[in-house]
């Protein structure tokens, strides 16, 4: 396909005919693909790099001027655990993103009984949830509803989509289940699960890219929470090792609502 953002490659110069075409689109997606490698890097050293700052400064003033105070010891201990606590989830999150990267391409097929899994993820959050003064409701069919696919990952799913609704949304988080034998988002049986908060909502500039690493609407809230900036890119990878979809619609003011639609078999 031509419908690659041509950009000018020196060395290449004018294009003439099929041919040059051709290997002009090849070099521009290598470029960005390159490019793309080394903004991620870019991107990890910067998120690692912050949090050890932090560190080292407390480390040297443990060393110099707060040697005799154990009170500032005591509150400098715990923020470096803090620290500590943010660059030791980053390396789980980036961990867990190249591993559900790797397996793309292997769909999983375990049976995985969908109203266990959003009962037990509930169940995990409560108590997120509580401290943060938000109520959870859980809405299943009374008949279980089954996919196929990897329990742990789709958990991790819907851990994600959760934990993000209490951590940027209202006071209300609703997570329903439902099933079609024939949903046209993935033209086949399916089940949806949909995280719904009543919160600020999400500007719609930001919705295209919401699923990149390190992408963040709301950069000053994510860190305060002690978000990594990858749970979003890790659903995605994790959705469509599932031949899934993901869908966000929002009203800023009003809230979101994230939906998950997995082909049932
Ligand atoms: P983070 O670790 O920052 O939470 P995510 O990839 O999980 O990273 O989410 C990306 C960004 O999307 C968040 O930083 C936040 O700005 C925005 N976001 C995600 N879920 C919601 C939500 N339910 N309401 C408002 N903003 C959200």
């Amino acid at each position: 396909s031509f419908d690659v953002t041509l950009r000018y490659v020196p060395g290449i110069g004018a294009v003439n005919g099929g041919a040059a075409l051709l290997s002009f689109v090849d070099v521009t997606d290598r470029e960005q693909a390159s490019q793309m490698r080394r903004d991620f890097v870019a991107n990890v050293s910067h998120e690692l790099r912050t949090p050890l700052t932090a560190l080292m400064g407390f480390i040297e003033t443990l060393r110099g001027p707060a040697r005799d105070d154990a009170k500032a010891r005591d509150r400098f201990l715990d923020i470096m655990e803090g620290e500590a606590n943010r660059m030791n989830r980053l390396v789980g999150d980036l961990l867990s993103l190249n591993r559900v990267e790797s397996e793309e391409r292997v769909r999983p097929k375990e049976d995985v009984d969908l109203n266990g899994r959003l009962a037990s993820t509930i169940k995990t959050l409560e108590p997120l949830a509580a401290a943060q003064g938000t109520v959870l409701e859980l809405y299943v069919p009374e008949e279980g509803i089954t996919v196929k696919g990897d329990p742990d990952q789709l958990q991790q799913v819907f851990t994600n989509l959760v934990e993000n609704a209490i951590k940027y949304g209202g006071d209300k988080v609703e997570l329903r289940l439902h099933a079609s034998e024939r949903d046209p988002a993935v033209r086949a049986a399916a089940a949806r699960i949909q995280v719904i908060d009543n919160g600020p909502g999400i500007d719609p500039v930001h919705l295209p890219r919401l699923t990149e690493r390190f992408y963040r609407a709301d950069s000053h809230r994510s860190r305060e929470m002690g978000g990594t900036g990858l749970g979003l890119a890790i659903v995605k990878h994790i959705v469509n090792r599932h031949r899934g979809r993901m869908r966000v619609e929002s009203h800023v003011g009003k809230g979101s609502v994230f939906t998950v639609i997995l082909p049932l078999c």
